[in-house]
């Protein structure tokens, strides 16, 4: 279906490509993404589509729209990279690349490149047909700054008839699985200091305060459900000397939980452990709010309507060079004894729908979701058994199988918006779905007062 329409990816492959090689040679870190998001939007705007720069008051985010139909699609990009994994592309060894530290290690110089092609495929058929309106949502700062939840806030997926994306991964199949509501705080301890061998009866210590907080979180880990996670770093031991008793010391949290409102609960009672921290201690603290995300809510319909646009398109297959490189590379993975037993080195078919099965992470894209009837697609781009996050993943950025697969991610999400757009009946239900969930309201987790952590140019 829609072959006409689905070819303008195959027509625009370089440019498409291009733009995803950029951002991949261009890797930066969250709410810095001034060259990616900038060719992004310059590109954007050459194929005719109005762009508006700085949405939500993010310098590196932005909307980009064609057409004034019904109904309002939206689609999803992500361009922000990780610190700490700078790598060559196409190569088989770890290998630094000269420049910043950084590195495309969750594939969203893919992700932008694959959603860049949707948006035109859609246009071309707005253009043909005069249905429909589309939206591509420049999103960024999805590696732990909630780029997306400010953005929720601010209002800007409002009106959107729905949403459908993508992520790069290991296995071709449209996400069913939830992701878990997210607050992460910094408790900060404030003692008194003093010599810890002459005068230690004065002091009173905000690393013993540190330690004990961490040792009631884990005692608590018992009497919480079994979906909800607790993960700490102390960021502050309160200095490097031993002979004094530490007047600060600071705890970063961060505590997941099914819904918002267990999360928020999950997070109050990590809270009071903090306050019989400084009972015991003797000392002070105050709390810091560091980000927060909701719980994904999925839309079986939409998944549905996801699977037959993949399963209507020619499968990604690797040619023998890729094949051998997966090979290659794949030695270098640490492998379940699962995974070592699989034979083939790249997904070699769309999965059908599974049940929703427990996971432990989060993503921003959940505030989008709770926002407008959303779906993901996870689009096998990557090498079975590839970590997420890894010198492996951002080596395979540039790779020829990863700019075919891409491409097949541009056609799938265009496939699905292109569904959606033809029959409105599947909006409905994806409606009536998403208010069973939701009630039709969304409170946005991160307070009104915080603003997202854009660092000074
Ligand atoms: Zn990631
Ligand atoms: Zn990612």
């Amino acid at each position: 279906m829609f072959e006409m329409y689905l070819s303008t990816v195959d027509e625009k492959s370089a440019l498409i490509c291009g733009l995803s090689d950029f951002i991949w040679d261009h890797a930066e870190v969250p709410y810095t993404e001034y060259e990616s998001a900038g060719e992004f939007c310059r590109l954007l705007e050459k194929e005719g589509f109005t762009v508006t720069r700085g949405a939500a008051d993010i310098p590196t985010a932005f909307t980009a729209t064609f057409g004034d139909g019904a109904p309002h699609i939206g689609v999803l990009a992500e361009y922000d990279a990780l610190s700490g994994l700078s790598q060559e592309a196409n190569v088989t060894e770890k290998k630094y690349k000269e420049g910043p530290d950084i590195g495309h290690g969750c594939g969203h110089n893919l992700f932008a490149g694959g959603s860049f092609g949707a948006v035109l495929a859609i246009k071309s058929f707005i253009e043909d047909t005069g249905k429909g309106k589309v939206t591509l949502f420049g999103c960024p700062a999805e590696e732990g700054g909630n780029g997306k939840v400010y953005m929720a806030r601010a209002g800007v997926f409002t009106g959107v008839d729905a949403v459908v994306s993508w992520h790069p991964e290991k296995m071709y199949m449209p996400r069913t699985r939830p992701a878990l509501a997210l607050i992460s705080k910094i408790y900060s301890f404030t003692g008194v200091a003093s010599h810890a061998g002459g005068s230690p009866h004065l002091g009173r210590s905000a690393l013993d305060a540190v330690e004990l907080m961490n040792v009631g979180a884990n005692f608590l880990r018992e009497h919480m459900p079994l979906t909800c996670r607790v993960h700490y770093a102390i960021i502050d031991t309160g200095g490097e000397a031993p002979n004094i008793v530490q007047s600060h010391a600071k705890v970063k949290y961060m505590v997941r939980a099914e819904t918002l409102d267990d999360v928020l609960e999950l997070s109050a009672r990590v809270d009071r452990i903090a306050q019989g921290a400084a009972l015991m201690t003797d000392t002070t603290f105050e709390t810091k709010f560091v980000s927060a995300c909701s719980n994904l809510i999925t839309i079986p319909t939409l998944q549905k309507t996801a699977l037959e646009a993949m399963n209507d398109l020619p499968f990604p297959v690797p040619t023998e060079e890729e094949l051998s490189f997966g090979k290659a590379l794949r030695a270098t993975m640490p492998l379940t004894s699962k995974e070592k037993q699989e034979t083939a080195i790249y997904a070699d078919r769309v999965l059908p729908l599974a049940p929703p099965a427990a996971h432990g992470g989060s993503t921003d894209t959940s505030d989008v979701s709770w926002n407008t009837p959303t779906v993901q697609m996870h689009i096998g781009n990557w090498v079975k058994g590839t970590p997420g996050h890894s010198w492996q993943a951002v080596t395979q950025g540039k790779s020829s199988y990863a700019h075919k697969s891409m491409l097949y991610a541009s056609k799938a999400v265009a496939g699905t918006a292109l569904r959606l757009i033809s029959d409105p009946s599947l909006i409905e239900k994806a409606k009536a779905e998403h208010f069973e969930q939701t009630q039709g309201k969304y409170v946005c987790p991160i307070p009104a007062d915080v603003n997202p952590p854009i660092p000074q140019k």
